[in-house]
């Protein structure tokens, strides 16, 4: 088993090492990672500008079993956490048999996987039919991760008996805490948004700038079933994703509104002398 380690808190995150410990145990871990903080920049990809990417010596966190079967290979990126998926699986890593995206610190909950990063560079890998894994803890101060780096392990353990042509991508949410005082693990869907925005302005005139902090929680009564839910009750998320904004369900109510529209804007311009074409122009008359 070959695994593709990316994430979005850089290449000298500890969980990114915790990760790397827990997935070498499997085998040969490619690491491919920003070379510096990249978290919410979700699936952005660096279009441009070149992309540099060295080799860097790299130290795992031995799992607790202690075991580690596998080589690592390191890189650190100049580029978002989706560059560095996109460089390893189109050159730089050859072919894997799983990606994974962490560990991060800092839950990825609900709509807020939309501006993860940890879920953004995980999409690449998705996309193009890998099995996928992005993997969070839920704390940002001083988080555990040798609990999410065992839960990686049991996972990976499973996915041996996983068909190699079922997609399959994972938002899984850990509790900064021990096994031992977690709940208990939940299969959940998305809940809704699980941080909002704030805004600061500061200075004036031409100075003027503002900051943007996402520091307003939002999920004070999160769903039953939801991975803000199951985060809130000291619950392991296991939540599985697709990638879909499309929402078929509401085309009649689309059609509806904008009933006619066809013949307003297409119809009328056709019959239009104002905007004749100039193959009418050229017609003898
Ligand atoms: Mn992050």
């Amino acid at each position: 088993m070959k695994t593709l380690l990316i994430n979005d808190d850089g290449i000298h995150a500890p969980g990114l090492r915790a990760a790397a410990g827990a997935l070498q145990e499997a085998g040969d871990v490619v690491v491919i990672a920003p070379d510096r903080e990249q978290s919410g920049v979700g699936g952005a990809l660096t279009l441009r500008n070149p992309v540099r990417a060295r080799e860097v010596s790299f130290d795992t966190v031995p799992s607790g079993n202690g075991t580690s079967a596998g080589k690592i290979t390191a890189y650190a990126v100049e580029g978002t956490p989706a560059d560095c998926c996109v460089l390893a699986l189109e050159k730089l890593a050859g072919p894997v048999d799983l990606v994974v995206s962490g560990i991060n610190s800092g839950s990825n909950l609900g709509w807020d996987v939309m501006v993860s990063g940890t879920v953004g560079g995980a999409v690449q890998a998705f996309v193009r039919g890998y099995p996928t894994i992005a993997i969070s803890v839920g704390s940002i101060r001083d988080p555990m991760f040798g609990p999410a780096a065992s839960l990686l392990t049991a996972l990976i353990g499973r996915l041996k008996d996983w068909p190699r042509d079922r997609q399959l991508f994972l938002n899984v949410n850990v509790p900064s805490m021990a096994l031992d005082r977690v709940k208990g693990i939940e299969f959940t869907r998305l809940g809704g948004r699980s941080y909002g925005e704030s805004v600061r302005e500061e200075g004036i005139g031409a100075q003027k700038r503002y900051w943007i902090n996402r520091d307003r929680p939002m999920a004070q009564n999160p769903e039953t079933g939801t991975d803000t839910w199951a985060s809130k009750n000291e619950h392991i998320s296991i939540t599985p994703l697709h990638i879909g904004l499309g929402n078929p369900d509401q085309i009649p109510q689309i059609k509806d509104l904008l009933s006619g529209l066809s013949a307003d804007l297409l119809d009328s311009q056709a019959s239009s002398p104002a905007d004749a074409s100039p193959g009418s122009l050229l017609d003898p008359g």
